[in-house]
């Protein structure tokens, strides 16, 4: 059985982008529209040679910020689950938010390997304002871009290091 990477993380921070790049198939639905993704997406990839399963958790029933916190909490427990490795994304456009606390906190107290990965770096000025991410208290992070793929290669070397 080939290991599982769950991709976590609040709405819009661009885990179906993630997703995508690592499965190199449009499978997920990416939308600029905050939670559009409904379901969760399952994929294979492969990097230096190692195959891992990817599993993408949209499927957050949007409406209003509110019912954020309930609803992450469950996403994040399935993942947790199911998953073997931990992919936790944050935006550095947006900083951390409550709710990227809320699924920290959730986190830290997982004993699975995690990864976070601070996504929306596409410039080199992005990079240094990923360091308040450290204050999430889950330890160091790799910034990357999704949308442009830098860093990913980078990240993809040290999850598939551990598999
Ligand atoms: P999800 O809700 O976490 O699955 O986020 P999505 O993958 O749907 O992305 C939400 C928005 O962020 C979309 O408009 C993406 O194009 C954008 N996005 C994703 N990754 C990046 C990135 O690396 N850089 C920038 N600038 N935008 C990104
Ligand atoms: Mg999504």
């Amino acid at each position: 059985m080939s290991s599982i990477v769950a991709i976590v993380g609040r709405p819009n921070v661009g885990k179906s982008t993630l997703f995508n790049r690592l499965i190199k198939r449009r499978e997920a639905i990416v939308d600029s529209v905050s939670g559009v993704t409904r379901d969760r997406h399952y994929g294979k990839s492969e990097w230096n040679g190692k195959e891992f399963s990817v599993i993408d958790t949209g499927g957050y029933v949007v409406g209003s910020d509110d019912i954020f916190e309930e609803e992450i909490r469950k996403q994040v427990q399935l993942a947790l689950d199911e998953a073997d490795i931990i992919l936790f994304v944050v935006d550095v456009e947006q900083g951390i938010t409550p709710m990227d606390e809320a699924v920290a906190k959730i986190l830290r107290q997982v004993e699975k390997p995690l990864f976070m990965a601070v996504n929306k770096v596409d410039n080199a000025m992005r990079a240094a304002d990923a360091v308040e991410f450290y204050n999430l208290g889950l330890g160091d992070y790799h910034t990357i871009s999704s949308v442009n793929g830098s860093g990913t290669g980078d990240l993809l070397d040290a999850i598939v290091d551990i598999i």
